[in-house]
């Protein structure tokens, strides 16, 4: 695969985007013309830079409004092409991208666009170019890849090819089948990228929304897979023209772009199989959470552990060398860890106590790792003591980590590290994870959304959005086949919602909450407050809306007053939940029992918003 990006899709100066596409290992990059307008150095300075890099210039573009202009305007459009021509030798640029028309004066006569080309062609030869053609989704006259290919077909000249572009192709949901028609070969480049599907223009949807492979809803691995089974082997080079990601720091969204196309790949070439091998192992099928690993000193770890007791939580183990403490209830583990001098205590100085871990059971670790190395994202490693086993771990979202723990064996893993200590009483009936909670600044949602669907087996839920008291909270659910898995990333773009609240009191992003799930809500609730668990209260007003919402019994909606349960339903069936007051103001649990609902209690999360929210202010005033 041959990788290339546009540095329009980078925020920064052309020179640091070319560094930041380099660094992301890509092949090739697209010069933007604007991009080069801008820029400090000349185009021979730009020829240079590409080359010190290894990086080869993939395409020139765009050049607009060219085809069907009446005489007066083709004579001043051919110099203005023969100016571009000059500035692409002095590049190094072999191809130019010319997209159709928008002018309002062009005309969409068949044969005047046809003998245009043919001269664009013949001129471009003269000079060893190569021209391509892009039907944009908004063209005047040609607005369809197919009527861009038969110019071409009919023009028949070498150095006039096709460009694709998944945008205009999949926005106006042009049947892939069609790409069967066109020869691999005459198509020059094809340019990737995704996007939500929304209803507008397709001018504002293509130049605002536009995002990687996999981060939107265009079918984009049909795309590929059909143009890689039709025999196209050119570049795969990313247009991406998004806000966000020219709001966003170019060596990461060039990392990203770059993770997006092996992904793409990889799942195109999965389809294809066995006529294509994947070059990296499948995705990771999580099992599930193993454990959640708290940073907290001394002084905090006190605190951390009267919540965890709280919760029903017996200290069952102790860190062989280390002073990592491991807390157990039923199948949920969570690890406190105040060692000083290590990558916890590290993460605690920033953040203050908090989690600074998670552990995911897979089958495959060696598997996974290969995987995560392919998608660029860093191992982490720290030193070990003896007879300590090597963790393989990962960098993970907002500085924390990701560790792989070996699925079915591990109580290995903890009975190797750990020496049995404590033991407890008699637990709340708290079960397993159910999810955890992320939040994170806004442009970073679809950035760890390709990083944990790209490494491991999970499917996107919808985008919800959530009332906060003061703003909108966007919510997104990834899942693993079989629920073992369930992660939920939040985000806003207002800057006193809770999230954001969260994101600058905790200086990044990070876990908000923690699900745990029972199969009796009543009696945690009961054991939870006579341990003396701190529960959000919720308004009565609420439950009165419930009644009116649900035949609940009148006797149940009165025990969920008293406990503070939330209730929803779907589809599936029945979701209650119980919020506890949070720890530090960092990160709270939610105790949820499931009878087949399917969601995550969205309909309930303006009520517990605002709870919190008012509970913040009783502290804060
Ligand atoms: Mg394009
Ligand atoms: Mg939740």
């Amino acid at each position: 695969m041959l990788t290339s990006i546009a540095t329009v899709s980078l925020s920064g100066t052309l020179e640091a985007k070319l560094r930041a596409i380099a660094q992301a290992r890509f092949h090739g990059a697209e010069i933007f013309e604007n991009d080069l307008l801008t820029a400090r150095s000349t185009a021979r300075e730009v020829a240079a830079q590409l080359r010190d890099l290894g990086l080869t210039c993939t395409l020139f573009q765009p050049f607009r409004d060219f085809e069907g202009m009446p005489d007066d305007l083709r004579v001043r459009t051919f110099d203005r092409l023969e100016r571009k021509f000059d500035l692409m030798q002095e590049l190094g640029a072999g191809l130019l991208l010319v997209c159709s028309s928008v002018s309002p004066a062009s005309s969409g006569d068949r044969s005047r666009i046809v003998t245009d080309f043919r001269e664009l062609a013949e001129r471009a030869a003269r000079r060893g170019l190569r021209v391509g053609y892009e039907a944009l989704a908004w063209g005047r006259h040609v607005f369809d890849h197919r009527d861009a290919w038969s110019v071409v077909k009919e023009v028949g000249h070498p150095a006039l090819g096709l460009i694709l572009d998944s945008f205009h192709s999949l926005a106006r949901s042009i049947p892939i089948e069609s790409l069967r028609e066109i020869d691999p070969a005459r198509i020059f480049i094809v340019q990737l990228a995704d996007a939500p599907i929304v209803q507008m223009d397709y001018l504002s949807w293509s130049r605002h929304f536009r995002n990687m492979p996999g981060q939107g809803e265009l079918p984009l691995v049909d795309f590929l897979a059909t143009l890689l089974e039709i025999g196209y082997g050119g570049p795969l080079s990313l247009e991406i023209f998004n806000d966000q990601f020219r709001a966003t720091s170019s060596s990461t969204v060039a990392l990203d772009g770059h993770r997006s196309l092996t992904f793409l790949f990889d799942q195109a070439v999965r389809r294809l199989a066995p006529r294509f091998l994947p070059e990296l192992p499948p995705r990771a099928t999580p099992g599930g959470f193993e454990f959640v690993e708290f940073a907290a000193n001394e002084e905090e770890s006190g605190q951390l552990e009267s919540m965890f007791t709280a919760l029903g939580f017996s200290r069952v183990g102790r860190h062989r060398s280390k002073n990592v403490a491991r807390w157990r209830q039923n199948r949920i583990n969570f690890v406190i860890n105040s060692e000083p001098e290590s990558f916890a205590r590290a993460y605690d100085a920033v953040h203050g106590a908090s989690v600074c871990a998670v552990g995911v059971s897979v089958r495959d670790i060696p598997g996974a790792l290969h995987r995560a190395e392919g998608l660029q994202i860093p191992r982490f490693s720290q030193p070990i003591g003896p007879g300590e086993l090597v963790m393989p771990s990962i960098q993970a979202l907002g500085g924390s980590l990701l560790y792989f723990m070996p699925a079915g064996r591990e109580d290995e893993i903890w009975d190797c590290e750990f020496l049995a200590a404590g033991g407890g009483g008699p637990d709340a009936g708290l079960e397993s994870i159910d999810h955890i909670a992320q939040t994170m600044p806004y442009e970073e949602v679809s950035s760890w959304l390709l990083y944990y669907v790209s490494l491991f087996e999970l499917a996107k839920t919808p985008v919800a959005e959530i009332a906060d008291p003061l703003g909108l909270v966007q919510t997104r659910a990834l899942e693993s086949p079989g629920g073992g898995l369930r992660l939920v990333l939040n985000a806003s773009t207002g800057s006193r919602t809770l999230s954001a609240r969260f994101v600058q009191g905790y200086h990044g992003a990070g876990l908000q909450h923690i699900a745990l799930a029972t199969g009796d809500i009543i009696a945690t609730a009961r054991r939870l407050r006579s341990l003396g668990l701190p529960i959000l209260p919720i308004p009565r007003n609420y439950y009165d809306d419930l009644a009116a919402r649900f035949a609940l019994e009148p006797a149940l909606l009165d025990e969920l007053a008293q406990l503070n349960i939330l209730y929803d339903r779907d589809a599936g069936g029945e979701y209650f939940q119980l919020v506890s007051r949070a720890f530090a103001k960092r990160f709270f649990f939610e105790i949820v029992e499931r009878r087949g609902y399917r969601g995550y209690g969205a309909a309930n999360a303006p009520i517990r918003l605002a709870a919190q929210s008012r509970y913040r202010d009783d502290i804060e005033r």
